[in-house]
């Protein structure tokens, strides 16, 4: 049901993310359950933040990505609920809604500090902890009265990701920076990219111009480039194989 939007925006015949068909059960009150953040190379580099609640996760993009800076508040659009499978989600995306790069961020779970996740969400307040490989500690995320100057119909869907003060928060430390990588694959975009077709993009890419066009020609063309070395060095193997079977023929 509540998935009606995901699936709705994707045409599953040509895109390799989960389809949302599995029923899950997810645990109740203040109990810990899974949350993951997805860095997302498409029109525009976002980090989507997603919690697991009554067997989907709920999905906030947030443009530039968790502060652990109490004094930063990161803007965090609501989305659509996305399936509890899509939180081990990592590839490319070819064409379509969302096309470009997945890689998981960060994941593992998340703790209501109140007992109705679905009261909080309504009043636009929901304070809870992380407990992930990067992000721990206490958090809110809570919305914007409005919504922000030309955001048309996006009324109410803008909400604000900001740390709670605990030992977890820094005011120096730049988490995105820091950690860049996948927690899955401990890869970069590139690798991600190296491990489909690098070559999908060639002529339509999910961004053509600025700062994004930019980044997707500097990932595509160091993902050719790994292809192409891992290419020669399954080369050079096999004909170092061929040589030493030749040589112990003779
Ligand atoms: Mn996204």
């Amino acid at each position: 049901m509540a998935l009606e939007k995901y699936k709705e925006k994707r045409d599953f015949e040509s895109t390799p993310e989960p389809k949302g068909e599995k029923p899950r059960t997810s645990p109740t009150g203040k109990t810990p359950r899974f949350f993951c953040v997805q860095k997302h190379l498409a029109s525009h580099l976002h980090y989507d933040f997603r919690l697991e609640h009554n067997g989907v996760l709920l999905s906030w993009a947030v443009p530039k990505g968790p502060s652990l800076d109490p004094a930063t508040k990161r803007l965090a659009m609501h989305v659509e609920d996305h399936p509890y499978d899509y939180g081990e989600f990592e590839g490319v995306i070819p064409s379509g809604y969302g096309a470009g790069i997945v890689m998981l961020w960060d994941r593992g779970t998340w703790t209501p500090q109140v007992d109705d996740v679905d009261k909080a969400i309504e009043k636009g307040d929901l304070k809870f902890t992380l407990d992930g490989y990067k992000l721990k500690g206490s958090w809110v995320l809570v919305r914007t009265k409005g919504g922000y100057a030309g955001s048309r119909g996006q009324e109410g869907r803008s909400w604000l990701l900001i740390k709670h003060r605990d030992e977890w928060s820094s005011g120096e430390l730049d988490i995105a920076e820091f950690a860049p990588l996948s927690v899955k694959s401990e890869g970069d975009f590139a690798e991600i990219l190296s491990q489909d077709n690098p070559d999908i993009w060639r002529s339509n890419k999910p961004a053509q111009g600025g700062e994004t066009g930019a980044m997707f020609d500097r990932i595509i063309a160091q993902a050719m480039q790994m292809r192409a070395a891992s290419k020669s060095r399954t080369k050079a193997k096999t004909t170092k194989a061929k040589k030493t079977t030749a040589k112990k023929r003779r």
